[in-house]
């Protein structure tokens, strides 16, 4: 291409940490083929693939991951208004409407070969009263003199026209820049630290035989490479192997110490747990299958969930279990456990060894899960096909309209609807569900908020 400005973008060498918070959203609005999707192609770089036409899916409002400068961005093609709908103002109304609810800034293109007109000239009202930073796009700017007659552009009102040719690769960098400036703080993408071992919390009421578990991977005298010179790994922690990899145990100091459990008070013990597993990326929570699942047990679980950790449930002691009552007990632990269906569950013995060898493999699966990120197009393609075939229930004759998601961070996933309004309890369930049954998340908790217009 003969672009003197526009850089292409490319994926960064190394791994990027996703920043918190959710993306900042970029609209790009305008007539009908002044080359909204040409542009969009331009910002994403052609990095993923377009959205291909599902039949009977309107192509409206598709999201893209963008990046610039070490910044990340979602940038939505709001894809245009109908060009002969009856009532071109009420759709124009509605699409400016939809920029209004979920961008932090508008993209409004305008074809700099034809110039400014009427369509364009109500849809700038309507943005106006968005009280959003619109930018001024004057596309199709092929060469300098169609660049010079974009000036009468001004005449919109929304500054300077921002000149470029989406298609040839000309104009500059400016345009990013300017997006980048107009956008809100946001968290820079940080490289990724080296990672060391995982942290794992190795978490219990008393007696379900946790410390039995941790000899079997320490082995019972060898001691364990604790405090290993150079590594930032806290002295009460363990580095074990398990399964042929390395992880860092937490807080394993109070498992060793057989004495110190004597001594400490419950709530002492319940501060600890709650510790390690803040301190760790995943836990395990060793349940006593010899036992009915306690209070006590329930509290641990809902500790992990409520700190968005990875989780596997390993039921210890199940060499006790005999045969006959092994249906029944998967039967009681299914409703015990029905608010976390997504842990993943192991039965084991600490004592024979049986299944310890599933532990590695079940941590390595739940972390992969916490870490998991769907692309904003995919996302938003199989939420498309969702909302269309059970769209939400209408309530006094309305109905909110769930505009487009995005993933707004991993560890644990986080999404965020963009709505025209809260969403009832049962159906915002409906989509966790479907979205675990597209996507799996085995072993970790997942997140959704819903963002209503203003
Ligand atoms: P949209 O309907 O606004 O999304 O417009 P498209 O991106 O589909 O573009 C409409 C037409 O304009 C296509 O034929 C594009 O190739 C063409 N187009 C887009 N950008 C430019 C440009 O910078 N210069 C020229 N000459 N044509 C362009
Ligand atoms: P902790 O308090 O969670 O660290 O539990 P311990 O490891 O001290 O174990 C408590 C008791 O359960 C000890 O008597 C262990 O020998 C016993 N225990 C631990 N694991 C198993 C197992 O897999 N099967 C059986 N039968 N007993 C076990």
């Amino acid at each position: 291409s003969e672009g003197s400005g526009w850089v292409e973008l490319r994926e960064p060498d190394v791994a990027v940490e996703e920043p918190s918070g959710p993306q900042p959203v970029v609209a790009v609005v305008g007539r009908p083929n002044v080359g909204k999707s040409t542009l969009v192609n331009r910002i994403i770089g052609r990095r993923q693939a377009v959205v291909e036409d599902v039949p009977g899916v309107t192509r409206d409002r598709v999201p893209y991951d963008a990046q610039w400068n070490g910044r990340a961005f979602t940038v939505v093609d709001t894809g245009g208004w109908e060009p002969d709908a009856k009532d071109r103002a009420a759709a124009i109304a509605a699409q400016a409407e939809t920029a209004v609810v979920t961008a932090d800034v508008v993209l409004f293109v305008v074809d700099a070969m034809v110039g400014s007109t009427d369509v364009d000239e109500a849809a700038v009202k309507m943005l106006r009263r968005s009280a959003k930073p619109v930018i001024l796009v004057a596309n199709k700017a092929d060469n300098t003199s169609i660049e010079m007659e974009a000036t009468s552009l001004w005449s919109l009102g929304l500054g300077e026209p921002f000149t470029v040719s989406a298609l040839h690769g000309r104009g500059s960098g400016d345009l990013l820049d300017a997006i980048l400036d107009a956008l809100p703080e946001a968290p820079a993408i940080v490289e990724n630290r080296p990672r060391g071992p995982r942290r794992v919390a190795l978490v219990g009421r008393p007696n379900v035989g946790k410390s039995s578990l941790l000899n079997r991977f320490s082995g019972e005298d060898r001691a364990v490479v604790d405090s290993v010179a150079g590594t930032t790994v806290d002295p009460v922690d363990s580095l074990v192997e398990i399964g042929g990899q390395t992880w860092q145990l937490v807080d394993t100091a109070g498992l060793r110490k057989r004495v110190g459990k004597a001594s400490g008070t419950e709530y002492y013990a319940s501060l600890r747990t709650a510790g390690a597993i803040e301190a760790a990326e995943v836990a395990v929570v060793l349940l006593d299958s010899s036992e009915p699942i306690s209070e006590q047990d329930q509290r641990i679980l809902s500790m992990v969930t409520e700190a968005g950790r990875a989780m596997v449930i390993a039921f210890n002691k199940w060499d006790l279990v005999d045969a006959d009552r092994r249906y029944y007990l998967d039967k009681e632990i299914d409703r015990e456990l029905r608010r976390i269906p997504w842990a993943i569950r192991l039965n084991l013995s600490a004592m024979t060894g049986r299944a310890v060898d599933k532990l590695a493999p079940a941590l390595n699966k739940a972390l992969a899960s916490w870490e998991t990120r769907v692309p904003t197009a995919q996302l938003n393609q199989w939420l498309t096909a969702l909302v269309q075939a059970t769209p939400h229930p209408v309530r006094g004759g309305r109905a909110p309209r769930i505009l487009f998601a995005t993933q707004a961070g991993v560890a644990p996933p986080r999404f965020v609807l963009f709505t025209t309004g809260p969403l009832d309890a049962g159906y915002q369930r409906f989509v966790e569900r479907k979205l675990r049954e597209e996507f799996g998340y085995e072993g970790s908790p997942i997140e959704i908020s819903v963002r209503p217009r203003k």
